[in-house]
Order: structure tokens, then sequence, then C-alpha cells
């Protein structure tokens, strides 16, 4: 049995108190590693190797930071194959998933935040002869990341690679429902000789480490990803606190599809779109409307690739599904099915035993449902698994009174081929990302986040280099 440790001031160490919770292997339902159930003395451990390392690793010159970063980089890809089938026994996911999407996504954080830095700058605001401001943007010192369950290692290091960038030292907690890659890294970072305290791991749940690190006096800012709910508990402990916070929060993503669209490019991107790692990205796109004179025709077209989807045991290389994280998550999706909300099953809808291995998993068929009204439950509400509904729609402003309905505003897709209408459509939907014609296509230069209740801030490129800095003016009178 494998027993993780947490990362601190440069050393993999037991938790203090020497508790450990059950890690569970999804697509079997066995109990494979163990935890620590970390609580405020290791966060406090942590915190304080962090502050030892700050001011040192904030000197450090940004050339050396980025060098650290690439080497970090460089040591994910080497164990590619390692951390791929980690994240699938872990998660759930598609090994083949983990291969092509998590771990290089993980790598590519860090490379490309080691590019980034070396070419951030800041302003000036020239008052003409009588004097210069500039932008001095300081490290914020110790900062805090949690990251969820669906993306682990992809979502984790999407924070502290930034974080570290910009020379802060971070103190970070993944989800314990999906550590392994998280200690993986960590393994990664001591064979890269990263100077100690500079990045602190700490297992653990939400209630025991998490919260315990979000109101710790010393931690500067929290960059948080997970639940809606979660995101306004850690705001009202930081807030007062006066800490930065960029909380990337639920998404309930509508998608568009206009009759002129391209209707095969659509089909199978929106396949992926509503099912991708067992429909558990924040990004997938679980509303499907569409217009009404090729509804029938896209309705049995999308039944008939659903249904040719590969469920299985995540480690096969012909499995498309794998299990969902948990059994709790499991019954909270099939709870979502089984609202008394009326429409119909078009295809799945209840849980998929898979023989052998993976017997007691925790599988549920994808699952599509019409003719549930866009204000119930389902169609208002995170599920956040291989759930989609299919609505009708006969005209723009009703299928945007459709999307805008729902109090989340992460993502949108919109399909069509009429230039005018791609763009008028896409200023009026209330989400932070709006993909026309694609789905997923990621630059990681641009703004990532949420308007309404899907987050507050915005990650990627520079925009994260300033979140993770606080700006002085310096102003010299000439
Ligand atoms: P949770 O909000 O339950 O947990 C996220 C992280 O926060 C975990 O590490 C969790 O710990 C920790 N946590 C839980 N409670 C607290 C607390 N009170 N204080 C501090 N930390 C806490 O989310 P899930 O893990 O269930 O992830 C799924 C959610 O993440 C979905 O809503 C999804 O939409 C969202 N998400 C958003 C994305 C975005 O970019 N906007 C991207 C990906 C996911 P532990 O689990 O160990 O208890």
């Amino acid at each position: 049995m494998i027993k993780i440790e947490n990362y601190i001031d440069g050393e993999l160490v037991t938790p203090i108190n020497d508790r450990y919770l059950p890690n569970y292997e999804p697509a079997t339902g066995l109990h494979y590693s163990d935890v620590p159930e970390s609580d405020a003395s290791d966060v406090q451990a942590a915190v304080e190797a962090a502050e030892q390392a700050a001011s040192e690793w904030a000197r450090t010159p940004a050339e050396r930071r980025a060098q650290y970063l690439w080497n970090i980089a460089e040591g994910i890809e080497t164990k590619l194959s390692q951390l791929a089938k980690a994240e699938a026994i872990d998660n759930g996911k598609p090994l083949s998933l983990a291969q092509t999407v998590d771990i290089p996504r993980a790598a590519a954080n860090f490379r490309f935040f080691a590019h980034a830095i070396t070419q951030f700058s800041s302003e000036a605001h020239i008052m003409e002869e009588v004097a210069i401001n500039y932008t001095h943007r300081h490290p914020l010192g110790v900062v805090g990341c949690i990251s969820p369950w669906n993306l682990p290692l992809y979502l984790f290091t999407w924070k502290i690679a930034p974080a570290l960038a910009a020379g802060n030292t971070v103190v970070a907690k993944p989800s314990e429902l999906t550590p392994m890659t998280a200690y993986l890294l960590a393994e990664i970072c001591i064979e890269n000789d990263l100077p100690p305290g500079v990045l602190n791991i700490i297992h653990g749940t939400g209630l025991s480490a998490g919260v315990e690190l979000v109101k710790h006096p010393t931690v500067k800012a929290i960059s948080f990803t997970g639940g809606t709910n979660t995101g306004a508990d850690i705001a009202r402990i930081a807030a007062p606190m006066f800490k930065k916070l960029s909380l990337e929060l639920g998404g309930k993503n509508p998608v568009l599809i206009f009759a002129d669209c391209d209707y095969e490019k659509m089909l199978q991107t929106t396949v992926a779109s509503s099912f991708r790692n067992q429909g558990q990205i924040c990004l997938c796109g679980s509303r499907i409307f569409v217009e009404r004179s090729i509804y029938n025709r896209f309705k049995a077209d999308f039944i008939a690739r659903v249904k040719e989807l590969t469920i299985g045991d995540p480690l096969l290389p012909t499995t498309q599904m794998g299990a969902v994280v948990s059994e709790a998550h499991q019954q909270k999706i099939l709870s979502y099915i089984r609202l008394p909300e009326g429409g119909e099953i078009l295809t799945g809808g209840d849980a998929v035993r898979v023989p052998g291995r993976c017997e007691k998993g925790w599988f549920v068929a994808p699952t599509v449902i019409e003719g549930r009204a866009y204000d119930c439950r389902t169609n208002q509400e995170e599920i956040f698994g291989l759930v989609v509904t299919l609505t009708p729609f006969d005209t723009e402003e009703e299928v945007l009174q459709y999307a805008n309905s729902t109090p989340y505003g992460l993502a949108a897709v919109v399909w069509t081929n009429h230039l005018q209408r791609a763009h008028r459509v896409a200023a009026q939907l209330q989400t932070g990302i709006v993909w026309v014609n694609c789905w997923m296509l990621r630059d990681l230069r641009t703004p990532f986040g949420g308007m309404k209740n899907s987050g507050v801030g915005r990650e990627g490129g520079f925009e994260a280099l300033r979140f993770f800095t606080d700006a002085q003016n310096v102003c010299v009178h000439l």
C-alpha cells in the first residue's frame, strides 16, 4: 500500500498527527493508498518553511527561477508514463486522456510560465516634464493554491507555476480524492533541487487542511479552483483578512447549435464537449440547444455516436469513458437523472457494471435527456458528469435567454457559419469564455475564468502573473 507524504521544506514528511485517510481507485472501488489527513500543525510547518524561503526566492533572478520551472517541466515529461498511469488509477479517467492531455498540459504549464516570467514587463506613465511613474510588481510572499480532483495535476500546476514564476513561495493543497500526482510532483521537485520551502504540498481534506491554509495570516493570496459553495466559504474567511483571491468555480455551460453550422465537425466535437473525462471538466457543455430545423437529425445522430462510446477499464487503450471519481459523485449524478422533472432519457440513465477487475467501480452511462424545462434543476444546477440535456429553439433571442438563465457564467460554445451571428451571439453570452466552432482550444496566454457565480478574477498568461504580484507605483519628480 503506497503511503503518500507531505512535502515540506524540501522533504517528504509524514503528517504531524500521523493520521491518514484511505485513497480509492474509482475504477475498482478499492482502497489502494493512504493520504495524510493533515491539519493546522502541518499547514503551520509548511507556511513557516515557505516564509523562510520567501525573500531569497523573490531575489532570485527571473531567468534562474525560469530555469527551475523548465527543469520541472522536463522532469514531468521524462516521467509521463508513470504520471499518466498514476492519474488514471487515482481519478478513473482513461489512461489515453491522461497521456495526451493531463500530463503534457502539466509540463506545458511549467514551461509556459518559465517563458512568461522572462517576458513580463510593467507600465510606465509619463507626466511629460513633471514626473515619471513606473509600476513595480512585487511578489506577494507566501501564497496558497487549492485545486480540485477533476484534472488533478493539470490544474494544480496551472496555479503553482505562475505563483513560483512571479517570485512567491507556495503552500499547495490538491484534492484528497486525487493526491497521487501531486505527491509525484514533490519527488520531481526534489530531484531537480528546487530550494527547500519554495514549494510545499499539504495533503488532507478541505476542512482539516484547506481552511487552515485560507485562514493563515501569513498567506497573502489564495488561488482556488473548485465548487461555487466552497468558493463562497473561502471568500467569507479571506475577504475580511484582505487577501487577494482568485476563484475559479462551477459552471453549467450552454452549447448553441445553429442550423448553418459545419454539421459533422459540430457533431463530433459535441460528443467530446459533453462527455470527455466523464463530463467532469468545468468546461464541458451540459445544456445543448439546437435550432429546431435540425433538432431531430441532430438528436438521432448524437444518440448514435454516444452509444458507440466505449466504457470500461481506464487502463485499457480502447477505453473512451472511465469511472467517475467517487461513489458519492456517482450517486449525485444518478440523483439528478432521477429527478421528477419530466422529459425522456434518450440514452444512458443508470450506473454501468464493468465485468472483471472493475466490477466494483463507479461507472455511469453517458446520459442524454430531452424535454426538461430550461429552468428546472437539471438545467440550472451543476451536475459535473455525464448528463446532458437537449432543447430545441427557434430564435437567437430565445436561445440567448436559455443560455444566460443560470447563475453560472464559465464557458459557452456556439456553432454557426454565419459571421455576424457568431460575433453577435458571442458578445451577448454572459460567460468568461466563448468558443465559436471549436471547444477546449486553449491558448495559455488568454484570460481564463468565469462571470457571475463561476468565479472572480482571471487566470492565464500575464493575468496570472499580475494576480500573484502586488503593483506599486513609484512616482519620480523630474
Ligand atoms: P470542491 O470545492 O469540493 O473542492 C476543491 C478543493 O477545495 C479541494 O482541494 C477541497 O479539498 C478543497 N476544499 C473543500 N472545502 C474547502 C474549504 N472550506 N476551504 C478550503 N478548501 C476546501 O470542488 P471539487 O473538488 O468537488 O471539484 C469540482 C468543482 O470544481 C466543480 O464545481 C467544478 O466546476 C469546479 N471546477 C472549476 C474549474 C474552473 O476553472 N472554473 C475547473 C475545474 C473544476 P478536498 O477535496 O480534499 O476535501
